[in-house]
């Protein structure tokens, strides 16, 4: 019986299962009821106690290989593609359309931003996100264990303390400034990083546009055309803005500049907190120290220099009221902007 068994292993090792019909006859052959094991199995019943323990494992053995088989077959046979024509293609069909993606919110205001001031000669700078603490504050007249620094709750890395994630775009400025000399006129865009409780408001990160201007003979008047002249391209003409007077260690004097609320018309609203303004940028002329520590005269130069978030005037222009929608990754959110990927610059170039 042991040779009948090696036999019916060797004859079914050496059988090929091809299609379905190949398989059910192995499993006729094999498995079946009326199968060359099940009929081993009658004959097995009539053998003496002791020729069955010899022999069990052996069969045993021999009807889990064949079933192990079987499943296999069965199973791969399932996943085999079915021909390729099957039957005739219908070229008429329409086509399956492909999935357009669109532009980040933030990516659209800030291309528009850059043209914007690139149009007026502006070239774009970019800098590292990690920066020591001289590119951060030390050269921008930060001076260390000042309180102007705690305006900014920065990030330092636990390995180095002497270097930070930056807090703003002004950082790259200084790069900038220590590499060419006047006349320089760059923006710099990018990521920055406070260590800010995530809210409708603010955000541990957030992407600023930061420029400046240093040639001789450059004065206030020269910062007020170049932002009206932004405010004018970015949120149309009619918009209305104001200079107040503020505080920045980098620029003396300095200014924020609001512009009239635009759900509101200035009349009043939750978003504009009942002011009728509402601010989008930071602005001064560069303080003679910064020009010093990038060896820049400042008898002979002088320049101006101004920073905005782009989240801020994103959400300003398209009345979004909530800053954690742009990291959020929720598709119903960034569809709705579909229809800006040709974002056309027609107004802005007109000018
Ligand atoms: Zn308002």
């Amino acid at each position: 019986m042991m040779d009948d068994i090696a036999r019916l292993r060797e004859k079914m090792n050496t059988t090929f299962i091809e299609d379905k019909a190949g398989l059910e006859r192995f499993r006729q052959d094999f498995i079946g009821k009326k199968g060359c094991i099940a009929h081993l199995f009658e004959t097995f019943k009539q053998l003496p106690i002791a020729a069955k323990k010899a022999i069990g494992p052996a069969l045993n053995g021999l009807k889990n290989e064949a079933e192990k088989k079987f499943k296999s077959a069965a199973s791969a046979l399932e996943v085999v593609p079915p021909p390729a024509i099957q039957q005739p293609v219908d070229v008429t069909l329409p086509a399956f359309g492909a999935a357009i993606g669109s532009l980040h919110p933030l990516t659209i205001v800030q291309n528009k931003i850059i043209s914007i001031f690139q149009r007026m000669g502006f070239n774009l700078a970019e800098g590292s996100e990690i920066v020591g603490d001289w590119h951060n504050f030390g050269a921008l007249n930060f001076p260390e264990n000042h309180p102007a620094r705690d305006l900014q709750d920065t990030f330092f890395l636990q390995l180095n303390p002497a270097q930070l994630l930056r807090t703003h775009t002004t950082s790259v400025q200084i790069s900038t400034c220590t590499a060419q000399s006047p006349p320089i006129r760059s923006i710099a865009v990018g990521r920055v990083f406070r260590n800010e409780a995530i809210s409708a408001r603010s955000h541990c990160f957030f992407h600023q546009v930061d420029g400046m201007y240093i040639d001789t003979a450059v004065t206030f008047s020269d910062l007020k055309g170049t932002i009206y002249h932004f405010v004018e391209a970015m949120f149309g003409e009619a918009t209305k803005l104001r200079f107040r007077a503020s505080y920045f260690p980098f620029t003396e004097p300095s200014a924020e500049v609001d512009i009239h609320c635009r759900l509101c018309q200035g009349k009043g609203c939750t978003v504009c907190k009942y002011a009728g303004w509402v601010e989008i940028l930071g602005a001064g002329m560069i303080d003679p120290n910064v020009l010093t520590n990038c060896q820049v005269d400042p008898e002979q130069y002088s320049g101006f220099a101004f920073g905005m978030g782009i989240e801020r005037i994103t959400m300003l222009l398209y009345q979004i009221d909530d800053l954690r929608l742009f990291s959020e990754n929720h598709l119903a959110f960034l569809r709705q902007f579909r229809g800006c990927l040709g974002f056309s610059d027609a107004a802005v170039f007109a000018k």
